[in-house]
């Protein structure tokens, strides 16, 4: 069996998971424990649209019977899991190659499994954004605006809400199709500084793609 899962699945599924031990917690009524558990596992059967047998059979989940069987579960999965393909510092520097003095990852030892390549520049206050868009990668570089407000952020990537250092404000320029003047246009959302972390939690491409298709000016 190939990896067929993607990252932001899997972290769907490990959100699935934390439900259904929520709902082990919240209540000892088998027929109820079993309802949640088949409308879970449709929902994650549901997100893959051709599973052969045996992926089925690895996703089941109506074979857990007890909470302690989730982690179990999940790691079952991990083998399966596979992220964006990373890019090489060449393309890094193609793709944002009007950012001066570009700070790159070290990718070397990069192992972990991504939906989205993210890094921050403390120096120039910059968070840079790499993504495999049907097969071709794309990238935006957002600046952080500084709004010192007290207010929450929610991350328009992964939804996490906290503070602005945590999740901050930015703004990236689109491309456009005029030059001149009127054509600069930008957009503003609030995301996680650290990648690594939003990448644990993302659990939907759908608004990261709207976003970067908004830049990269792509229909
Ligand atoms: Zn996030």
């Amino acid at each position: 069996m190939n990896a067929f899962i993607k990252k932001h699945e899997y972290n769907y599924i490990k959100k699935c998971m934390e439900d259904l031990n929520n709902a082990y917690k919240g209540t000892s009524d088998t027929n109820i424990i079993e309802a949640t558990k088949s409308y879970i596992c449709d929902k994650i059967l549901n997100i893959f649209p051709n599973l052969s047998e045996e992926e089925k059979e690895l996703l089941d989940i109506t074979k857990i019977n007890d909470p302690l069987y989730i982690d179990s579960y999940l790691s079952s999965l991990k083998e399966y899991v596979y992220g964006m393909q990373i890019p090489t510092t060449a393309q890094l520097s193609k793709l944002f190659k009007k950012e001066k003095k570009l700070k790159l990852p070290n990718l070397d030892k990069e192992t972990s499994k991504k939906v989205y390549l993210g890094w921050f520049d403390d120096s120039t206050r910059k968070l840079f954004v790499a993504y495999n868009m049907m097969d071709k990668l794309v990238g935006m570089t957002c600046t952080l605006t500084s709004h010192s407000s007290s207010n929450t952020h929610m991350c328009a990537l992964c939804n996490r809400m906290g503070k602005e250092d945590e999740i901050a404000f930015v703004s990236a320029i689109c491309k456009t199709n005029y030059t001149g003047e009127g054509a600069y246009k930008s957009i503003g959302f609030d995301v996680c500084i650290d990648s690594e972390k939003c990448n644990e939690r993302i659990t939907s491409t759908k608004k990261l793609e709207e976003i970067l298709k908004e830049v990269n000016n792509l229909k």
